[in-house]
């Protein structure tokens, strides 16, 4: 028998390292990011095509690099960053695995151009998939430029994988978002399909923040400063009013790198409790410094988990920093805590705000606690007063008990069975349905008395402009004047004055339907849609509630299965119940 095992050629174990690095376009955009700001850059100008499938180009004037080093940049753990395994227990850059590179080079094809000085000393090296293909000398500014084009070109199941053009846009955003809000002093230009979205120049934290979220939010961020022996806290936080039924305004940055961390989350929503409605999540920029002997960021390749040897006291840190914070501004009537108020003169903005907010908060409030069920029903649907009728009339025969349990499950015992259904899936279908119907029968609109005028971010400005013709579809007429969106009138599901907060909610959040599984794009619209209006899990129902929804998914065409194909409901019949004994 001959010998079987071989070492695979460096391409091969690079192509599947690459999967590690690069999930997506934006693990790229990150990656090229993190680099230039290694590079000491002062100005990066991003460029992409395609929600970065077809081109993602970062050029900076940071250090650049000498043709050697250009040469090994992309060859795997070559690295400027670390010299020795200590190293890495103490890091002050960003990247430093030496990883991103050559897994970038290995499935796309990148030009990449640097210059160490401002001479003819600039060279070119162009490489498809991990191989130099071409390489001259060129004259150049200081800088580098990396230019990566058609990822996955080599992998085409990986390129099919990737998500709607919508879906990566997001992404990508939320990545320059996160380098962008944490390198204030660096000048950012982002181009989008030729299109200049953002252009921020270099300022202060709250600046950057309002630059890049809209002028609405700065009467809304309130500072955090906090200095402790395990950490030093500082950013913003933002104030109750400004909650959002998404995540989507969540920034923490360890040592300047943005991470995710569900315990600090949970720490600083604990902070908030009786302040924010039901469903609804704070909105912070949290910068936490800490000794980097403290953590361990190298938990995963794409580096944003972050591991910190004192969890609990940072834990209550936040959690008091934040209560003191939202107290200083008045938002907590009591305090229930006690801190040396001398504390408080190190917020420099304490005079300014220290008005009296104009928010009413109720911790009771329950969007989907209406008083009559007609009202619950108008929210999404409008129907002739007779089937809402036979509806009931139908839900009192058919189903003999309904009830919720774990306010996310909808028991109904008819004579003959047992039904489980999940309450987020079935509203997601009822939606969808009735969405669907909106787009395709163009006919519902409501002039409203008052025009909705809304400005949008230019993230959600592009989001926006990528949907544009299906909200058209769906009944809505709107004009748009550079950032303002000015609505006139808008499809009879909608009450007027929740305008505002379900395009903002549409556009922030996290679906992530697969265009390409859609029929066509008003599918994926109405199935995004419907997926984030819809009753989540956690929501206490009323009896007339439930039978509304139960009511309607059975009047549905396909009750079975949710947009994106999950089973609704089980039903138990008598005898698979008695089986079961
Ligand atoms: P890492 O950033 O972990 O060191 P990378 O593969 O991302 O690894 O980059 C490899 C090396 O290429 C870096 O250590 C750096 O020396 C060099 N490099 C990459 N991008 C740039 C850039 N924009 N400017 C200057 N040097 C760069
Ligand atoms: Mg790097």
């Amino acid at each position: 028998m001959p010998d079987i095992i071989k070492i695979l050629p460096t391409e091969v174990s690079n192509k599947i390292a690459a999967g590690e690095v690069v999930q997506r376009p934006s693990s790229v955009l990150k990656e090229l990011l993190e680099n230039s700001i290694d590079a000491n850059s002062s100005k990066i100008k991003i460029v992409i095509k395609n929600a970065g499938k077809n081109l993602i180009q970062v050029i900076d004037d940071g250090q650049g690099m000498s043709r050697n080093d250009m040469h090994k940049s992309f060859v795997k753990h070559a690295t400027s960053k670390i010299n020795k395994i200590d190293d890495i227990f103490s890091i002050n850059s960003m990247g430093f695995r030496g990883e991103a590179l050559a897994a970038i080079a290995s499935v796309s094809m990148i030009e990449m151009s640097s210059s160490k000085i401002n001479e003819n000393d600039g060279y070119f090296i162009e490489i498809n998939g991990g191989k130099i293909i071409s390489e001259k000398e060129i004259i150049g500014n200081k800088g580098t430029s990396m230019k990566v084009q058609n990822l996955f070109y080599n992998i085409p199941a990986r390129r099919n994988f990737l998500k709607s053009d919508f879906v990566e846009l997001k992404h990508i955003i939320n990545v320059f978002n996160n380098i962008a809000l944490s390198h204030n002093k660096i000048e950012f230009t982002f181009i989008n399909n030729d299109e200049e979205i953002f252009y921020l120049k270099k300022e202060s934290l709250k600046k950057r923040i309002i630059s890049i979220f809209g002028e609405k939010i700065r009467e809304n961020l309130v500072p955090v400063n906090e200095n402790t022996q395990i950490a030093n806290l500082n950013g913003f936080i933002l104030k109750p009013a400004f909650a959002k039924k998404s995540r989507s305004n969540q920034f923490i940055f360890v040592n300047n790198r943005s991470v995710k961390s569900q315990f600090i989350n949970h720490s600083i929503f604990s902070s908030y409790e009786g302040l924010i409605r039901d469903g609804y999540y704070p909105g912070y920029f949290l910068f936490i410094d800490i000794n980097p002997n403290k953590i361990d960021v190298n938990v995963h390749p794409n580096k944003t988990e972050v591991k910190f040897d004192d969890d609990q006291h940072l834990y209550s840190i936040i959690n008091s920093a934040v209560k003191h914070c939202l107290g200083i501004y008045q938002v907590i009537p009591v305090l229930d805590f006690e801190k040396d108020p001398s504390m408080d003169v190190s917020y420099n903005n304490v005079k300014s705000i220290s008005k009296v907010p104009s928010i009413e908060v109720n911790s009771e409030f329950n969007p989907f606690h209406i008083a009559n069920d007609l009202e619950f029903e108008n929210l999404f649907f409008k129907k002739s007063k007779d089937k809402i009728e036979s509806d009931q009339e139908f839900a009192s025969k058919d189903f003999i008990k309904i009830f919720q349990i774990f306010n996310k499950f909808i028991v109904s015992a008819t004579t003959s069975s047992l039904i489980i259904i999940n309450q987020n899936l079935a509203h997601q279908r009822i939606l969808y349905e009735s969405f669907l119907k909106s787009i395709f029968q163009k006919s519902n609109s409501q002039k409203l008395v008052f025009p909705v005028e809304i400005d949008l971010t230019k993230r959600q400005l592009s989001m926006f402009n990528m949907i544009d013709s299906e909200f058209k579809s769906l009944g809505f007429i709107y004009e748009l004047e550079k950032t303002l969106l000015k609505i006139s009138s808008v499809p009879d599901q909608f009450k007027n004055d929740s305008i505002e907060e379900i395009i903002d909610n549409f556009l922030n959040s996290e679906s992530d339907f697969d265009s390409k599984k859609s029929l066509s794009n008003s599918d994926f619209f109405a199935k995004a849609l419907s997926k984030s209006f819809s009753i989540k899990t956690g929501h206490k129902l009323n009896l007339s509630e439930q039978e509304f929804l139960v009511n309607q998914l059975f009047s549905c065409k396909e009750p079975n299965l949710s947009p994106d194909n999950k089973q609704i409901f089980i039903t138990l019949s008598k005898n698979d119940i008695e089986n079961i004994f």
